[in-house]
């Protein structure tokens, strides 16, 4: 056994905080007992600022981030519907995936992977659909496999443009609570997210953000759904009750999750994110490496995919590191398996913790003979955040 703990730098699951891991530490409780309502309709109106919404509902299912996805289209559309997506990487690539397996009329524009979403196609496509087939267009925020950050606004803006009623659904899985994000001001209908990243919480509970126009969608949308209806879980949500077995303790990880978010405050979140995201994009400079995100535009703040020189294996890294240092990194995926290596840097996460992850790859890659020089990505993180470091101190 290795002493002390792990290095988890993986994007997802995150590191739990304490507080969160003592808050679902209660025991069993009654799920239909006059006192629930207490635990979960603040938590139903309350978790909404988190995604900067202030009408619509927040579903809470006992699942992930993919039964988030489900829940968004078989909600909301019917078979043969036409929808707009791009796939540039394994989770936007799922998504669609999943859309045509629910027998949906999918358009799924490829992008190279280390690009996002292709706004201008987008704008494109919507302009061309005279007559408003297109009934749900499909953005993955933060596409978790390559780095890649995607401009949701931009993707709002084409929809106006063209006076096209198509719903808006994002994927928010590895953005949320992390990266700016707002429901209200860029008119999304759908954003389908899950505990085990920015809220910093087990795996567990896919949430899902709907407006009421999606809402009011589902008395339209044809496809089969029992477990994730938004209909039957309404009917209880309103009282504070669900329609089955809620996963309490999950229940009471968010309640604490949205009051931790909140005390540091979610811009304080969001610099945090890009403070620390910047620092290991110095690193990555300084090693003389490559991000798998083609241009700054796409840099995400949750997660960086290294591409390994030419040669190498990037899957050697990963398994190297967690062998030799205790330290777990995200390995590549689907397109890019073997050449790129992920570290996960949202949620619990400080400059110090990131700091840990750089310096195990930094010995990783030296060990695995690359030419990379000690103490150089690890040097160049530091300055950044001694220069950049908020000087808050941390109690928790
Ligand atoms: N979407 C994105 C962007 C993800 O990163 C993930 C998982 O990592 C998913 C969807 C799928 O979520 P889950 O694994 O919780 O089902």
């Amino acid at each position: 056994m290795r002493a002390g703990y792990h290095a988890l730098f993986i994007p997802g699951p995150t590191n739990l905080p304490e507080r969160l891991r003592t808050a679902m530490f209660v025991p069993s409780e009654d799920q239909r007992s006059p006192d629930f309502p207490k635990l979960t309709v603040p938590l139903f109106n309350d978790i909404k600022r988190i995604f900067k919404m202030s009408s619509g509902h927040v579903f809470l299912y006992p699942g992930s981030g993919t039964g988030g996805w489900e829940a968004a289209l078989t909600n909301t559309l019917s078979p043969g519907d036409k929808v707009l997506t791009s796939v540039f990487g394994q989770f936007s690539h799922l998504w669609a995936d999943m859309c045509r397996r629910h027998g949906l009329n999918l358009d799924a524009i490829e992008v190279p992977w280390g690009e996002g979403v292709p706004v201008e196609t987008y704008a494109e496509r919507l302009a061309a659909d005279k007559n408003h087939e297109i009934k749900a267009v499909l953005v993955c925020h933060n596409e978790t496999a390559t780095g890649v950050t995607s401009d949701v606004a931009a993707v709002r803006k084409a929809l106006d443009a063209a006076g096209h009623p198509a719903m808006l659904m994002v994927d928010g899985v590895s953005s949320i609570a992390s990266i700016d994000f707002r429901m209200d001001e860029w008119g999304v209908d759908i954003c389908v997210s899950g505990t085990q990243k920015g809220f910093m919480l087990p795996t567990g509970l896919s949430i899902v953000a709907a407006s009421d126009r999606a809402i009011g969608e589902t008395t339209r949308a044809k496809l089969p759904r029992t477990y994730f209806s938004f209909e039957d879980m309404l009917k209880l949500n309103k009282d504070g009750y669900f329609p089955y077995t809620p996963a309490t303790p999950l229940l009471h990880g968010l309640r604490a999750s949205i009051d931790l978010l909140e005390e540091e405050g979610l811009e304080n979140v969001f610099a945090r994110h890009h403070r620390i995201a910047e620092g290991v994009r110095k690193a990555v400079d300084a090693w003389g490496l490559k991000l798998c995100a083609r241009e700054p535009k796409w840099h995400s703040d949750t997660v960086s995919a290294i591409l390994v020189p030419e040669g190498f294996d990037a899957g050697k890294v990963v398994s190297h590191a967690y062998h030799r240092y205790g330290l777990s990194l995200g390995a590549g995926l689907s397109k890019v398996a073997g050449k790129v290596f992920r570290i996960g840097h949202l949620g619990w996460m400080n400059e110090l913790m990131i700091m840990q992850a750089l310096a195990g790859v930094e010995m990783t890659m030296r060990d695995l003979g690359m030419q990379v020089e000690a103490g150089v990505g690890v040097a160049a993180a530091e300055e950044h955040y001694r220069r950049s470091a908020a000087g808050a101190s941390s109690t928790r």
